[in-house]
């Protein structure tokens, strides 16, 4: 028998995959080209070419063991040190490559600061709506996921309820900005209260509470938002970076956490995450992809095509009666159910060919999500069936 914490995640899992098997059976049915899957996160724009430069000039003109070998842990110090120059840069910031950790995507940046963090029944706050495998990662090291209702004016976090969640047993808060699902950016003031109330809680408790940014969005913005730098605010703060989204390398999985000498007990974090990288299984990120990436620090995919697929959904969606809050980065549009069970309105868009995932899958129900990360006839093509759902839903027009 498999171990009883794995039943649940196949069950969940299961979720997952009869979406995906629902959208290959659509398409065996009616053609791919007329299966609008808006479900997955997975970028659809090519990786910028600098990658596959990078990828070339790396194979050409390196030995293969400094291409391939096992390496430090943390991955190679010049990658590490390149990168904090970059986040230095960019930030303000005084980084050096001992707060660098390469990581196997944001996924296994997240791990590892979890297993280095968490002891059983330890706390991590997170607001929904959030990226639902938080919820895994945390149970993963026998922690418990406290979660805060959703702003749905704003999709700010609401730092009322905040404040009263915290407990003595709160060691980490989880913040993604720009944010899956909604696509919203925490303003600065949002983080400045944030940071004053983990102060003051910290205070009152006598505790460490970590701040964790996750921050696979960060360069896709589509306005002149800034996404502020978390570190700045908050000493305790740790940030998990992935270059998937930003350079569309999601399957080559590599990412980076930074670990400042300001968080509590830094030396003793950066060692322990060191370990939890190793003994996790991942031992250390992809080589290869360590070494592109440090190549391509400047590079972007083509971040405006996914703007002109937001311009078209959030227009034509909210013409047709539609209530959402204008993404203003990563790609993903959240629209208010116009039922209050938004799995019948998931189902009313399947008999459209139009897949997106219920927001309860992000602790919002009520909401569904739309990944725009697609082709931009996709969202063309599925726009006569929003329009059908939205008049059998009776929505103004
Ligand atoms: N965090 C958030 C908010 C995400 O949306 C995703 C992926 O969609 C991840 C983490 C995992 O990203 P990665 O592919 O870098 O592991």
């Amino acid at each position: 028998m498999i171990a009883e914490k794995m039943v649940g995640y196949v069950k969940n899992s299961s979720l997952i995959r009869a979406m995906f098997e629902e959208g290959k059976r659509l398409a065996d049915l009616y053609g791919a080209e007329n299966v609008y899957d808006f479900s997955l996160g997975n970028p659809n724009v090519p990786a910028p070419k600098e990658v596959e430069d990078a990828v070339r000039e790396i194979l050409d003109g390196e030995d293969s063991v400094f291409v391939h070998g096992y390496m430090n842990n943390s991955g190679y110090g010049d990658v590490r040190q390149t990168i904090a120059d970059s986040i230095n840069k960019r930030f303000g910031t005084a980084f050096s490559e001992n707060n660098i950790i390469m990581t196997v995507g944001a996924a296994g940046g997240l791990n590892v600061i979890f297993k280095t963090l968490l002891n059983p029944g330890d706390e991590v706050i997170a607001f929904a709506p959030y990226f639902g495998e938080y919820r895994s990662y945390t149970t993963n090291y026998d922690g418990v996921l406290v979660e805060i209702s959703p702003n749905t004016e704003t999709f700010q976090p609401n730092l009322v309820e905040f404040e009263q969640k915290i407990t003595a047993k709160t060691k980490a808060v989880i913040v993604n900005t720009p944010n899956n699902p909604t696509g919203v950016i925490y303003s600065e003031e949002t983080i400045k209260e944030l940071a004053a109330i983990m102060e003051k809680k910290q205070k009152e408790f006598g505790t460490d509470i970590y701040l964790i940014s996750d921050e696979p969005y960060r360069e896709l913005v589509y306005t002149d938002a800034e996404v502020p730098y978390l570190t700045k605010y908050y000493a305790n703060t740790i940030v998990g970076y992935s270059f998937s989204k930003t350079l569309s390398i999601p399957g080559e999985r590599i990412g980076y956490l930074v670990i400042p000498n300001e968080v509590a007990d830094s030396e003793l974090v950066i060692g322990a995450a060191n370990v939890a990288n190793r003994i996790l299984g991942y031992v250390n990120a992809p080589s290869l992809f360590q070494r592109v990436v440090a190549k391509c620090l400047d590079a972007k995919c083509d971040v405006e095509a996914y703007n002109r697929n937001r311009e078209l959904l959030y227009g034509e969606l909210s013409k047709m009666g539609y209530e959402c809050v204008l993404p203003e980065g990563a790609f993903y549009l959240f629209v208010k159910s116009p039922t209050e069970d938004e799995t019948i309105f998931c189902n009313e868009c399947k008999k459209h060919n139009i897949l997106i995932v219920p927001g309860r899958s992000f602790a919002c129900p009520g909401y569904v999500r739309i990944a725009y990360c697609v082709a931009y006839k996709t969202i063309e093509g599925a726009l006569p069936g929003f329009k059908a759902v939205a008049e059998a839903f009776e929505l103004r027009k």
